[in-house]
């Protein structure tokens, strides 16, 4: 296994690359929150393009310490209005515990991962509620952005506002 196929790609990229000498900032205002998982693309379901939106993602979209940091710089520094949290259906992160995930691990390496935390509940909406007040709620970004939270469905691409 190696990179040489996704170099070669890049090459062809950056043979007819347009955004040469573009800013950093959100041009739309927008930053969203949402999970690594690969049938997201963040910036086509909301109809916008590149340099649009701040994206930040992790297992299940949940809203980590560095997240939030990502959440300040954007504000107060890239141009961002508005934080969209964005879970989706489907979730393998909503799918059990970090029991489970870490049986099936088990299962499939033989390793032993009970000493990593990674945050999965089968009470995705709750889990929402908690991302979606740790930005509201936070001393730095209270007050100085919507923050909205919302649920993807990877099945027809419909995004739904719940909080
Ligand atoms: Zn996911």
């Amino acid at each position: 296994m190696s990179f040489d196929d996704l170099l070669q790609a890049n090459r062809a990229y950056a043979e007819h690359f347009p955004h040469g000498g573009f800013d950093g900032k959100a041009r739309r205002g927008v930053l969203m929150v949402t999970c690594m998982d690969s049938r997201i693309d963040p910036l086509d379901l909301i109809g916008l393009g590149h340099g649009d939106a701040k994206i930040l993602r992790s297992p299940g979209g949940q809203v980590s310490e560095s997240m939030l940091n990502g959440c300040i710089l954007g504000v107060h520094l890239l141009g961002v209005e508005r934080i969209m949290v964005v879970p989706h259906t489907k979730c393998a992160m909503a799918s059990g515990t970090d029991a489970n995930i870490r049986q099936v691990i088990a299962e499939r390496s033989g390793l032993d991962t009970t000493w990593v935390s990674f945050g999965a509940t089968p009470d995705q909406v709750n889990r929402l509620g908690e991302d979606v007040a740790k930005i509201r709620n936070h001393p730095l970004l209270k007050d100085r952005c919507e923050v909205g939270g919302f649920m993807y469905d990877v099945d027809s691409g419909l995004l739904e506002q719940l909080l």
